[in-house]
């Protein structure tokens, strides 16, 4: 008995997933290698043990400069997440199959290129123009 003979579908993403695991490892490495600096440079000036507050804060300031990485991550993240589910490749918004050739620009891509750019002319535009296109 084969096993797995029919998960030609899963397969045929192999190599993005596998991608998509290799930009995983880099952001958070990445990440933690930030983490790290910041961590002796507060061992340098050194606060009460006990005050939360400022580690905390220090904490929020992580977040906010990472928050490029983090939502990075979020997105390789879910693309893994959808490979496993067996819906990757398909736009979220039109459920059309995203292209290779997109995919292989950015393989954690999850709207195909003209729903990617209705969404971003629409953040800019306050989808003013998308509402004229649509009023044509
Ligand atoms: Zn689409």
């Amino acid at each position: 008995m084969a096993v797995g003979m029919r998960s030609s579908v899963k397969s045929k993403y192999e190599t993005y997933r596998k991608i998509l695991e290799k930009k995983a490892e880099e952001v958070q490495s990445s990440m933690s290698a930030q983490k790290a600096a910041q961590v002796l440079a507060r061992e340098e000036h050194p606060h009460d043990e006990g005050d939360l507050s400022q580690q905390s804060h220090e904490e929020w300031i992580f977040l906010n400069r990472n928050t490029l990485d983090i939502k990075l991550l979020r997105e390789v993240q879910g693309a893994l997440r959808r490979i496993e589910e067996g819906t990757y490749g398909v736009c979220y918004e039109c459920e059309e199959p995203i292209s290779v050739k997109r995919l292989d620009a950015v393989p954690w891509a999850k709207f195909c290129v003209s729903c990617q750019e209705r969404i971003a002319a629409g953040a800019e535009m306050g989808n003013e123009e998308a509402l004229q296109e649509a009023g044509r």
